[in-house]
Order: C-alpha cells, then structure tokens, then sequence
C-alpha cells in the first residue's frame, strides 16, 4: 500500500525526467545561487556530468544530496556552464518557447513605440535570446548554446507573435565565441524587405543596416535617454561622443540645439548618421571621424567647450574581469569630459558595461569631476529603456546606467 501511494505521487514528469535526462551535480553548498533564483551554473560548482550532455542539450540540475534545482541549457565549452530554462521540472520544447516568447511580447503591450526590445534574454527568462522589433521585422540574436540549440523554435515563435512579417538572425556578437558557436546570420522567416529597415522613433526615422550595423542594428536601450537629451538641447551647443548612426544627436537637433558636434570612429556609422538627419530634414551638424579620447584632447588643446555632452562609449568591460582598465578609460573621457563643459552645463554619461556596477561608474565619475576640478550634482540616475526589465534575481541584466551630471555656474 505505502509503495502503491508512492508511486502515484510522483509526477509523471519527473518519473520521465529521472530516466531520460542528462544531469549536472553540483558541489555541495553550490546550489546557493540556484535557490535565489540566479539563472548561471558555473562550472567550478559542478561535482558531475550524467550521461554526457551535448551542447545546448537540456539537463536537469541537482543539488549534492540530489534534491532537484532546476531544468537548464547545457554550454560545454563555456564557463557559464549551464543557463536555466525552468525552476520546474517539466519539458523544454516548441510550446516552451512559444509560451515565453509570447510573455515577453504581452509585458511591452504598454510600452509606446513601433521598435521595441521584445525578449531580454534572461530577464525574459530566455537566456541567451535577445530580439529587437523594428515595425514588421525582428531582428534575433542567440548567444548561448541553448538558444542555438532552439533556434527554430524561438524563429517560430518570433515569426507568429502580429504584426511580424521577417525574422532575421544576427549571431555575430563576440560572446559566441566563448560558448563555442560561430557567428551566424541571415534570414530565419518570411521575406527579405528589400528595402534598409527603418526604425521610427519619437518621431525621427533612423535607416538602420541589420546585416552590418551593431547588435541588431540599433542601440534600442537609449530610446527614452535622447528623448530626455531632445528636451534639454534648445539653444545649446552639444557634443555627441560615440555617437554611432546619430541617435543622440539627431535628438540634439530636433530639440533646436544650436550647434552639434557629433564624433564616431566608424565611417559606415558616420555616414548612416548623416545621411538620417538629412532624412528627417535636420539642420547640418558637424560630423567627425575620429577616436574620442584623441578629438577630446584636441578640443581641450583648442580651448573648445559645450553647454551639453554626451559620452556613451562602447562596452569598455565585458565582464568583471576587465573593470580596472575599463575604469581608467571612463575615467579619462569623463575628465575631458567636464574640462570640455561651459559653466553650468551638463554631461550625460553612460556604462554600458556588465562589468562596472552602477556604484562603481558613479565612484569613477566622481573621481573624474574632482581631477578635473569642477563641482557637480547627479540630476538624474539614467537607465535603459523599459523593454529591456532587470530580473530581480539578475542583476547582470542592468548593464546600462547612466549619470545627468550638472556642473556648477
Ligand atoms: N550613442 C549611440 C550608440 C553608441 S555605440 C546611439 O545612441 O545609438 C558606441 C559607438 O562608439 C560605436 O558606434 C563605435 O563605432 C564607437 N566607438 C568605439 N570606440 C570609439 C573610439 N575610440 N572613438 C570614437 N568612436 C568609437
């Protein structure tokens, strides 16, 4: 009797899983950060591997005294050696995806605008899938070897989320390299447009190249950041740093600034960046191919200044790794940065980086107003866009923060 009612308490799931599934043990003590909730298994926490798990295929994760954690992506080649899926048993198919692409889609409903991230990769319990939505098209990159292992599934659930015509990949970021995948890109579903995508934005229409621009064309984070940079700009001369297929600055110019200045190392960006201002019938801008660290020194030497800059550099530390060297270069533009402000004016400056926390990049701003001699007062504490939500349980989801820094009169 007693094995009888046993028996018929297990879940059929789970009677399937214990027979079927690859496992990953952990060390004892390593489920800790399993039972927060934080989605990465590393690899020094693995105590055994059962039943020799190929990339991106799902495994089952237990504790040392074998109570079940989590269902998850195997990525033998990569530190992160398992992303969870599920905190549940249950399967990992097409309908799992399907499912949870459709959540992510649901939680942007209240979110203005035609361009919109659609899945954030871990904080849409997706980790690994990033999709950016331009009108009718979705521009997807899978970065993990879960995701490349489901890349048709997460396709078809892209493809039938209304409205969506294409879905197009753009696996081409670094991180592949370290889960062992080679870029990858193309067309997935639907049609090819055609035409060059066009992202509409506060009313400005950007031409984006999907196939060779940055990440999925556009850098989608900093929509409501030049929104905010458009209300500032009447009347002011700005300085755009970094300023890629001219985001920051063409908000500058639709706010009325007086005169912009706009610097890019990158001929293609420049040349996307001029060519949508003229677009939206913009006034002429000056447009520099130039490195940042250089052009600002030479401003600094030529005794130039600005009422408003903007410094939104790439990802100077990737991970927690490369933060020392990434703090003296946001050190170094943040202090050419402010030597470069008129009295009273104000610098809008970001961290991009996984690797430098909120806490640190405001230290390392601090330090750079204190070398360069200015007084200065936080305005705003900056962030991405609402389409890209920090997991509670991920705090490596905010990657962008930014400072509105006003320097004294
Ligand atoms: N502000 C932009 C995004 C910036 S992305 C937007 O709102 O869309 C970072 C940009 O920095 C890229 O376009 C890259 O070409 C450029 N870049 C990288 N290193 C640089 C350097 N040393 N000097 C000038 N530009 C650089």
């Amino acid at each position: 009797m007693k094995g009888q009612k046993a028996r018929d308490a297990a879940p059929l799931t789970n009677y399937r899983m214990n027979f079927s599934m690859h496992k990953l043990i952990l060390k004892p003590g390593r489920e800790k950060s399993l039972k927060r909730r934080h989605p990465w298994v590393f690899s020094g926490g693995i105590a055994k591997v059962e039943s020799e798990p190929q990339l991106g295929d799902t495994v089952e994760v237990r504790s040392a005294d074998g109570a079940f954690l989590a269902v998850a992506a195997y990525s033998p080649e990569s530190q992160i050696r398992a992303r969870v899926w599920a905190w549940n048993a249950g399967d990992i198919d097409a309908a799992f995806f399907m499912r949870r692409v459709a959540t992510a889609a649901a939680a942007r409903q209240g979110i203005a605008g035609e361009s919109l991230r659609l899945v954030h990769g871990e904080s849409d319990g997706l980790p690994g899938v990033v999709a950016d939505r331009y009108g009718d098209t979705v521009v997807v990159q899978l970065l993990s070897a879960g995701a490349e292992r489901w890349r048709g599934a997460i396709a078809d659930a892209l493809a039938v989320l209304p409205g969506v015509v294409r879905v197009i990949e753009r696996s081409d970021a670094d991180v592949r390299a370290l889960e062992g995948l080679p870029p990858q890109n193309g067309l997935l579903r639907g049609e090819a447009a055609g035409v060059p995508l066009t992202v509409r934005e506060h009313g400005l229409e950007f031409v984006v190249d999907a196939e060779q621009g940055h990440k999925t064309g556009f850098y989608l984070d900093q929509r409501d950041n030049r929104l905010l940079l458009r209300g500032l700009s009447k009347d002011k001369t700005v300085l755009d740093c970094f300023c890629y297929c001219g985001g920051f600055a063409l908000n500058a110019l639709a706010g009325s600034a007086k005169s912009v200045t706009a610097i890019d190392s990158s001929g293609p960006a420049l040349a996307a960046a001029r060519a949508n201002a003229a677009r939206n019938g913009l006034p002429e801008a000056e447009w520099l191919e130039a490195d940042v660290f250089q052009t600002l020194r030479r401003f600094r030497d030529a005794g130039r200044s600005f009422n408003l800059i903007v410094l939104d550099p790439p990802k100077f530390a990737p991970t927690a790794a490369h933060a020392e060297k990434a703090a003296r270069a946001y050190k170094d533009i943040n202090l050419l940065g402010f030597k470069l402000l008129r009295p009273g004016g104000a610098l809008m400056t970001y961290s991009c980086s996984g690797g430098v926390s909120a806490d640190l990049f405001q230290k390392i701003v601090a330090g750079a107003a204190l070398d360069a001699g200015v007084d200065a007062r936080i305005e705003r504490w900056l962030h991405a866009s609402a389409d890209h939500p920090v997991a509670l349980n991920f705090p490596e989801g905010e990657y962008l923060k930014g400072l509105l820094l006003r320097v004294s009169t």
